[in-house]
């Protein structure tokens, strides 16, 4: 609509032309501004170029911008270029009670005093009126988009009709364009959200394969915390297994520590961790609560005994759930590059635990099943399977494989003069010399009471007497604390030669072995079709 100036001149040509080439000036203006506000994304952009056009038009450095937040129905300072702000988020619970009072009109204080209910209005919601020189509302059609605040205190702002008009015409364009900008930047966030959550499920589901085909326990408890690691882009981490004869918690694996020897240490079980009761730091609290945490300032947690020596910054702590019951934690600490834990990360880490207990409980049950309780060796059922394996393939191959029976000497005497728990303690300590002399490829297990029997991959008769008698004689020399001396003897069968099956291999090296009992003892024998052969059941 043409204001009044314009039409106070319409007989005067040259005032005709001076009000037309100002709405020319306005036009350009309007147009050259707008095409700028058009063309930004971010919203905090645009707050600055809309801020700085309504600034410098009143020639004012103070503006605030005001943004409508429909969900929580309030107006809140997104933007404030020196104003002196004195509320930064309002109420406007009635929507259309504000819109009606502001009707896309710029407000003057002025204005404002003249109008009761807006003043009311204003000063309900803790909002003084005064702070502003001007209030310039950003509407669209059926929305209130934003308040504007222009001026601060007692400023007094040029507002002439050119400046009105402008004012108005820019704030109606920028309102549209704030619009524009939040669904975008909304929309940006929702696909980050969407690319982060499709990213996780992949690595899930991807973890999740991993571990269903990891049976060893140890080898799953490192690609486990490893992952735990990788997830939450922590430096190092833990796993505790809780041990049910204990109650103990104990550490069964590490990673992520500078010290790698100490690590291995750990990780090959040569030396033991602190152990923790349930409800003792922040892991046995985590066991006994069921319930993740995480801490960022160690220092100020009294639940975390050891954040000085261990250098620990930041801790999340989560339970391992099968079937109701907890059998773990797994912990995660010092994230990278960042102040710390967040909420997304224990999300995560709950997911890898969650499969992680049941592969984890999957595997313990495993090693239960395949190992003996005492000596940690191969139960014989899970040997006999290994060895007839092994046969197989060695004949495939046409190469040769060495089987060794190995019986404790006067081991009923060990028993009968020290009783039946130190026996077990002998047992024990030859079972673990055996598995720790052996290479991987070899496999030991406990046939029977006192007996061992050992699978040799690829080995002939003279590198399987070799080694034996290597074991034999390191068996002699244990010193072990208040337990007595004890030998061993060993009779070795090797394929082809001596058998091409699993039940002939074995009687041969049981033959060997009695012919090593009958010489004396401690010692080894490798079988020759000089000795005699028991007759077949
Ligand atoms: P030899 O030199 O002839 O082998 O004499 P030995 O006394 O060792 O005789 P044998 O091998 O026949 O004896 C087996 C004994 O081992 C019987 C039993 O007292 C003991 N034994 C078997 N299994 C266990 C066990 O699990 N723990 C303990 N402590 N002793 C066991
Ligand atoms: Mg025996
Ligand atoms: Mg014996």
């Amino acid at each position: 609509m043409p204001d009044q100036s314009e039409n106070a001149h319409v007989d005067d040509p040259a005032a005709q032309i001076g009000a037309l080439s100002r709405q020319v000036e306005l036009l350009r203006e309007l147009s050259t501004t707008g095409f700028r506000l058009s063309h930004l994304l971010r919203c905090q952009d645009l707050y600055a170029v809309f801020s700085e056009t309504v600034g410098s038009k009143l020639g004012t450095d103070n503006v605030a911008i005001y943004i409508h937040e429909k969900k929580e129905r309030v107006l809140r300072l997104v933007y404030n270029q020196g104003a002196d702000v004195s509320t930064r988020v309002f109420n406007l619970d009635d929507h259309d009670f504000f819109k009606h009072l502001v009707q896309n009109k710029m407000l003057t204080r002025a204005s404002i005093e003249a109008d009761q209910s807006l003043k009311q209005f204003f000063t309900d919601r803790g909002l003084d009126w005064q702070d502003a020189g001007l209030w310039i509302p950003l509407c669209m059609q059926h929305a209130v988009v934003g308040l504007v605040m222009v001026g601060s205190g007692p400023e007094e702002l040029p507002v002439d009709d050119y400046a009105r008009q402008f004012l108005e015409k820019i704030s109606a364009h920028a309102a549209v364009c704030i619009h524009n900008c939040l669904l975008y930047e909304m929309r940006e966030k929702e696909k980050e959200d969407l690319d982060r959550t499709l990213y996780n499920l992949s690595l899930l589901y991807d973890i999740g394969r991993a571990m269903t085909h990891i049976s060893d326990l140890k080898s799953l408890l490192k690609y486990i915390l490893n992952q735990a690691i990788a997830v939450t882009h922590a430096e190092k981490g833990s796993i505790m297994l809780h041990d049910p004869d204990t109650d103990r918690l104990s550490i069964r694996v590490l990673a992520g520590l500078d010290d790698k020897v100490y690590q291995a240490r750990v990780n090959n079980n040569e030396v033991t961790c602190r152990s923790f009761l349930p409800g003792e730091g922040v892991a046995g609290r985590v066991f006994q609560s069921g319930e993740a945490v995480f801490i960022n300032e160690t220092g100020g947690d009294s639940s975390f005994v050891e954040a000085a020596t261990s250098y620990v910054r930041s801790i999340a702590c989560i339970p391992m759930h099968v079937y109701n019951q907890t059998i773990g934690v797994i912990n995660v600490t010092n994230k990278k590059n960042e102040a710390g834990f967040i909420a997304d990360d224990i999300e995560m880490l709950s997911a890898v635990a969650d499969q992680a207990a049941v592969s984890i409980s999957k595997a313990q049950l495993w090693e239960m099943a395949v190992n003996d309780s005492l000596t940690g060796l191969h139960v014989r059922r899970y040997f006999m399977v290994r060895l007839q394996e092994e046969v197989s393939r060695t004949e495939r191959y046409e190469k040769t494989l060495s089987v060794v029976m190995a019986d404790l000497d006067y081991f009923k005497a060990v028993n009968d003069t020290f009783g039946h728990t130190s026996g077990d303690q002998v047992l024990k300590a030859v079972g673990e010399f055996l598995h720790e002399s052996v290479r991987d490829v070899d496999c030991v297990g406990r046939y029977g009471g006192e007996e061992f029997v050992m699978l040799l991959p690829e080995t002939d008769k003279a590198s399987a007497k070799r080694l034996s008698e290597r074991l034999r004689k390191g068996i002699a020399a244990m010193e072990l604390d208040n337990l007595p001396h004890i030998t061993i003897s060993m009779g070795i069968a090797t394929f082809p030669e001596d058998g091409r099956n699993v039940d002939e291999l074995l009687r041969k090296a049981d033959a060997a072995l009695y012919a090593a009992k009958k010489k004396g003892r401690n010692r080894v024998v490798g079988y020759t079709n000089a000795i005699l052969l028991p007759d077949v059941e």
